[in-house]
């Protein structure tokens, strides 16, 4: 046995006899201590009393009494700090909304396996214990910020764009970049914009928060006509109806053509004023600025908002988009937005796009960009030539 798998499984199902099998196929693999439960009681009683010593659950979602989704809840207030498991004999899309459940709680899932349970998936999926380092993970965010504190950090600058590159599925050529907010805190460090867009939202400073941005992004980008820059817009900068001149002499003083700068919208919040909102957006339109409806599927960008905003650019949801290529409702949704963009004669943006299989996926289906972690993260200016580069010579190795 190797030292990787000297560690502590606990699988829980009600069958005795799978319980016995799958026994079995762990000590084949080398995992011998082993730890079996026909009930989720007793297993969170288990838990309980030691939660740090599994290192692994393996548990089936369907069980009488307490079923699998409880067992995860429950979980959660053990303190329970290993790998989850899941287990199921139903149908992969009940396995998926469990998975997406068990992300959603912030446990670390290491994989769905369906029953029968094959030992190389089963092997698969527990190596990822020894792969899966908490390090690639964003610090889940830590403190709430004053209003005066965002207000000292728009005034000392600390506010900067990160770009995340968008790239053209067909030939893979570097199109344009999406401005990503950061706070650089002299203490704590980047800070995400999670962390404080709501609360310009709420003390009305996003105003002056999309003009930084916007300012540095053009900066960035005047001279260079063939890249676009796409600005994350709030609603709220909507309902002052000097918006679109206001973009245009910015345009104009950065010396950026109209059409290279793309304004995302999403409906975070109700529209207060639908009628200024729509006054602008045509306006801005007209003006052969981009407008795009962003995080598409998602509740917030509707399609109310497609019918009525004249976008010419619809962002699939990342949420679409990762997996894609091994998941049939992902393929349903994918492909449905993508045919309505086409429809209606708009370019269409795949976010979230991780791995080479959604990648790949895209390539088959006709989509106009890419944007996502497989190509590149969000990252400073200053690397993106370095990015570039290698973004090549990958495509090189893609082909
Ligand atoms: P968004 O506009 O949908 O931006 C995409 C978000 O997804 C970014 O998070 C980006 O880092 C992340 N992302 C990109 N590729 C991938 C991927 O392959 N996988 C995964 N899991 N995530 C990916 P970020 O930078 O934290 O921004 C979050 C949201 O904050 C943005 O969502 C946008 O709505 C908002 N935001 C960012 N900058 C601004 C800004 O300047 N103004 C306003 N009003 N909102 C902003
Ligand atoms: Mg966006
Ligand atoms: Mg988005």
């Amino acid at each position: 046995m190797s030292i990787e798998n000297r560690f502590r499984i606990l699988v829980i199902d009600d069958d005795p006899f799978f319980l016995k099998i799958l026994r079995r196929q762990l000590k084949n693999l080398g995992y011998e201590d082993v730890d079996t439960s026909t009930h989720a009681h007793q297993a969170l009683t288990t838990l309980q009393d030691e939660p740090l010593s599994f290192k692994v659950i393996l548990c089936d979602l369907n069980m009488p009494g307490m079923d699998g989704i409880e067992f995860i809840r429950h979980l959660l207030s053990t303190g329970f700090d290993g790998g989850l498991v899941l287990i199921s004999g139903q149908d992969a899309r009940i396995l998926d909304s469990a998975e997406a459940l068990a992300k959603a709680h912030n446990l670390n899932f290491l994989g769905a396996v369906r029953k029968p349970v094959m030992p190389a998936v089963l092997a698969e999926v527990l190596q990822r214990t020894i792969r899966k380092s908490p390090k690639g993970f964003r610090k889940p965010a830590t403190r709430t910020y004053s209003v005066s504190e965002f207000l000292t950090a728009l005034d000392r600058r600390e506010l900067i764009n990160h770009y995340q590159p968008q790239v053209c599925v067909k030939t893979g050529d570097f199109v344009g970049v999406e401005a990503l907010v950061r706070w650089l805190h002299p203490q704590d460090g980047m800070i995400f914009p999670d962390q404080f867009i709501s609360l310009a939202e709420e003390f009305k400073l996003i105003d002056r928060l999309t003009d930084h941005v916007l300012l540095q992004g053009l900066g960035f980008i005047a001279g260079k006509e063939n890249l676009s820059l796409s600005v994350n817009l709030s609603m709220d900068s909507l309902n002052n109806l000097d918006y679109p001149e206001y973009v245009m002499q910015a345009v104009s003083n950065a010396n950026v053509l109209p059409m290279q700068l793309i304004l995302e919208v999403t409906e975070s919040r109700l529209m207060k004023d639908r009628l200024s909102s729509l006054d602008n957006l045509t306006r801005l339109r007209l003006k052969e600025i981009g407008l795009s409806i962003d995080d598409f599927g998602t509740g917030h960008s509707s399609l109310a908002q497609l019918r009525d905003i004249p976008f010419n650019e619809l962002k699939i949801d990342r949420g679409f988009t990762h997996g894609v290529a091994s998941n049939p409702a992902l393929q349903a949704i994918f492909e449905a937005s993508l045919s309505m963009a086409k429809q209606l004669g708009i370019k269409c943006v795949a976010e979230g796009v991780e791995d080479e299989d959604d990648w790949r996926y895209l390539r088959g289906s006709g989509c106009d960009l890419a944007q996502g972690y497989f190509i590149a993260r969000p990252m400073s200016a200053e690397n993106l030539p370095i990015w570039h580069a290698n973004w090549l010579d990958k495509l090189k190795r893609l082909n």
